[in-house]
């Protein structure tokens, strides 16, 4: 392998989808799959089959379509996970299998109460039976960042006369810092002359807000693999950001001297698709996705741009992505207009999923003209979304004023059946969530609301994330409407969409 090439190995689908309340069903899983192949990366960690069939169904599905990236698995290191994995890859044209045990003290005293030779024999055993299958084995001693260093070379050396053929250091709960990874990362190649014959990777987290920079310290000492989430999603404070470490080595290359195969003009597009189908929202302020990241407010700021871009900006956010929002549409525009512009954004929907947008793009466009692309994204993903619907917004009908109490009646489809109801409430948004919480009947407490505009201008779309929780469990919906109150309901009833969902397959 070309040693100044670094492989982007991305877990958005598998860590990222840790995140709380992230869980996303399979089509759009696919549609995230799809885009990342697009976007360049390497290796496409597309789950975790043996923890759900949800899980290996979307493994399975996304081995079977997409063709370019490796398409990985994670197992634990024992028979049922390695077989589990090596049966949803099985039609995959570049499988490989990531197993993993426990390294660390703590993990091996507290989780596993095991020795350090009977860790060994687990991975070894595990490598050999995921070896029996493919070819391609990644292996990871899990919390490496707080292993002691002896038994960390122990195992990395055996794992790779074993047959591993990529060794993951993953810095699992986010402790190390630069120097000291960096360091680690110089160690493992002076004591281990093996790891040569093998891909050295990393994988950071970002509980102390370090997980990039000390994937950048491991890329200057050596590391060739990097695993990475799109918007740095992922358990707690996250994983390592792609779009940041990416950025990073394009923008200063003549100091990494590092390449990868990511096409970055595809990044924002990524981005936002993530954003909308997870529901976790990018912050303003964010590195080079964030809605601020190119934004100049400084007179003295504006002044220099207009003589030279250069000046404040060290990249050209055109290389992200971030282009003019463009006027796309209108209702002159037609259905096939419409398939037409959507399938330039990289949407491929069948017939049905057409007509369905279609019917909300003339609404859109009757309201507001103009319809950018932002607005599309919004309704591809809410079409995305709308596949395992078991509630149906049939109807709203809101009374509201400030000397009026506000009140909510609201028309719901449940299978073949239409339930309607009222109720008041402190606001409209909050009578419309009461009178859906009386027609499903299943007890959610509201914990977080939000409302965004997606595009700039009096008749933009609004987006609405809600999170509700219930028996401990979280879940986020999304809407998107031109009114809020409509976005507000549809998200709330997306949320329980997908309780529902998550319900049913647990049953
Ligand atoms: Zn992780």
């Amino acid at each position: 392998m070309d040693p100044d090439r670094i492989l982007v190995f991305d877990t958005t689908l598998r860590d990222g989808e840790q995140a709380p309340g992230a869980s996303l069903p399979i089509d759009a899983k696919l549609a995230i799959a799809v885009q990342l192949s697009k976007l360049g990366v390497d290796i496409i960690e597309a789950g975790f089959p043996v923890s759900s069939e949800a899980q290996f169904e979307a493994t399975r599905l996304i081995a079977q379509k997409i063709r370019e990236p490796i398409i990985c698995g994670l197992a634990r290191c024992v028979d049922i996970d390695i077989d589990k994995a090596a049966a949803a890859l099985e039609k995959a044209a570049r499988p490989r299998i990531h197993t993993f045990v426990a390294t660390s003290k703590i993990h091996l005293e507290k989780k596993f109460r095991k020795s350090e030779d009977e860790v060994l024999e687990m991975a070894v055993k595990g490598i050999k039976r995921a070896k029996g299958y493919f070819d391609d084995i990644e292996f990871s001693p899990e919390d490496s960042a707080r292993t002691g260093k002896e038994f960390l070379f122990r195992i990395i050396e055996t794992a790779i006369t074993s047959g591993a053929t990529t060794i993951n250091i993953p810095d699992t709960v986010g402790y190390s810092n630069p120097e000291e990874f960096g360091q680690l990362i110089d160690e493992i190649f002076i004591h281990i002359p093996s790891i040569k014959q093998a891909v050295l990777s990393v994988h950071c987290h970002n509980d102390l807000g370090l997980a990039v920079a000390n994937t950048l310290a491991a890329i200057r000492r050596g590391a060739n693999q990097i695993e990475v989430t799109v918007n740095g999603i992922g358990e707690r404070a996250g994983n390592a950001s792609l779009e940041e470490i990416i950025m990073s080595l394009k923008t200063r290359e003549s100091f990494y001297g590092k390449k990868t195969n990511i096409h970055t003009q595809e990044i924002v597009k990524t981005s936002r698709l993530v954003s909308h189908l997870t529901g976790i929202i990018v912050q303003p302020n964010k590195a080079i996705v964030g809605a601020n990241a190119f934004a100049h407010e400084s007179g003295i700021h504006q002044d220099a741009m207009l003589k030279d871009s250069l000046t404040y900006e060290i990249m050209n956010p055109a290389d992200i992505g971030w282009g003019e929002t463009r006027i796309v549409l209108g209702r002159h525009s037609g259905r096939h207009g419409l398939k037409k512009r959507l399938e330039d954004l990289g949407y491929h929907l069948s017939s049905e999923g057409i007509d369905r947008i279609y019917e909300r793009f003339l609404e859109i466009a009757d309201k507001k003209k103009e319809v950018f692309d932002a607005d599309l994204d919004a309704l591809v993903s809410d079409e995305n979304q709308a596949i395992e619907e078991a509630y149906r917004l049939e109807y709203f009908h809101i009374l509201s004023g400030n000397q009026a109490v506000p009140t909510a009646t609201i028309s719901l489809e449940i299978g073949e059946q239409k339930f309607q109801d009222a109720a008041v409430g402190d606001g409209p948004v909050d009578a419309a969530f009461n009178a859906i919480d009386k027609i499903i009947g299943k007890p959610v407490r509201l914990i977080d609301y939000s409302l965004q505009a997606l595009t700039s201008g009096k008749n933009a779309m609004g987006e609405v994330h809600v999170t509700i929780s219930t028996n401990g469990q979280k879940f986020t919906g999304r809407g998107a409407s031109t009114d809020v109150i409509e976005a507000s309901i549809r998200a709330y009833i997306h949320a329980h969409n997908k309780l529902k969902h998550s319900t049913t397959q647990h049953d």
